[in-house]
């Protein structure tokens, strides 16, 4: 058993291949099969608000309006926390109906450190986009944007996912990245590493809200789960569905490819709730290939 210090100091400096040996032990947390709050940046925090045989409240953080579900007969807010929150006491404000007072109730977030990673890409599009590229970045920006507003009222919704793809996870979530040196936003979702062509499987049920190919995402198909909780799957090499699909769990979306700012095949799954992405581990079981390693892709 490696120290975590040092194992997070190796981290630190390492190769972008020592990063990829060591994550999958170091931030693949999951010990068992349930959900995990984290109220951390990029985590959720689980707020209880009582007895589920009351009717279900309305929440709001900020501006937004989060997740809540019956989990063992209690209503739980599920609040995402965007990577740019600072550490400290925030508020969310709870309707319990439809025409009485707000309630604030606060919840501490905690500070969490993520790693870097150091990413070479051969083609320089892809780093530093000329005028017209970030044009179009910037359209298609305002667009998946759009698609993480998406707010669709679903009773029950799932804390238990399953792995989309049968693969290795190559990159965790929240890594703070550097593009042949240059300082990227970090990364929003996780890499599951697989051959071209592996089968995409619904994590749980959902709603196709669009496809598409973006310069950065490649092949990209947007999924709503209900209550403001999207997935985003890119880089595929084939997209089975088509806007409006409803979908069930295990229902295959599309194939594993290296469309968009790849350096090999495989799935990114960013995941977001009230409009931030956070770590879509915090709702997997602990992985077959958890303890395996590679040096392909990132
Ligand atoms: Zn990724």
């Amino acid at each position: 058993m490696i120290p975590a210090s040092s194992l997070i100091h190796a981290l630190l400096k390492a190769s972008l291949i020592a990063i990829i040996g060591l994550a999958p032990t170091l931030l693949q947390g999951a010990t068992d099969s349930s959900f995990k709050p984290s109220p951390v940046p990029g985590g959720v925090a689980v707020i209880d608000l009582g007895s589920s045989n009351d009717p279900r409240p309305t929440v709001h953080f900020g501006t937004k309006r989060t997740m809540v579900v019956d989990q063992d007969g209690r209503w739980k807010a599920l609040i995402g926390l965007p990577l740019t929150v600072l550490p400290g006491s925030k508020i969310i404000s709870v309707q319990r109906a439809e025409k009485s007072r707000e309630e604030m109730i606060s919840f501490q977030i905690a500070p969490k450190n993520y790693p870097e990673q150091r990413i070479k890409i051969k083609e320089t599009k892809y780093v530093s986009p000329d005028k017209e590229q970030l044009a179009r970045i910037s359209k298609e920006a305002g667009h998946i944007g759009a698609q993480f507003r998406i707010w669709r009222d679903v009773s029950d919704i799932p804390l238990l996912m399953d792995w989309p793809v049968d693969g290795r996870l190559s990159s965790p979530f929240g890594l703070k990245r550097f593009f042949n040196d240059k300082p990227r936003k970090p990364h929003s979702g996780i890499d599951i590493a697989a051959p071209e062509g592996t089968d995409i499987l619904m994590p749980i049920s959902g709603v196709v809200t669009d496809t598409g190919d973006y310069y950065f995402n490649g092949n990209t198909v947007f999924i709503d789960h209900g209550q403001g909780m999207i997935s985003m799957f890119c880089h595929l090499s084939k997209i089975n569905v088509k806007k409006g699909d409803v979908l069930a769990r295990g229902q295959k979306v599309g194939e594993v490819g290296k469309t968009g700012r790849v350096t090999g095949p495989h799935l990114h799954w960013s995941l977001s709730l009230n409009q931030s992405r956070v770590d879509p581990m915090l709702f997997l079981p602990e992985h077959k290939n958890a303890g395996q390693t590679g040096t392909d892709s990132k």
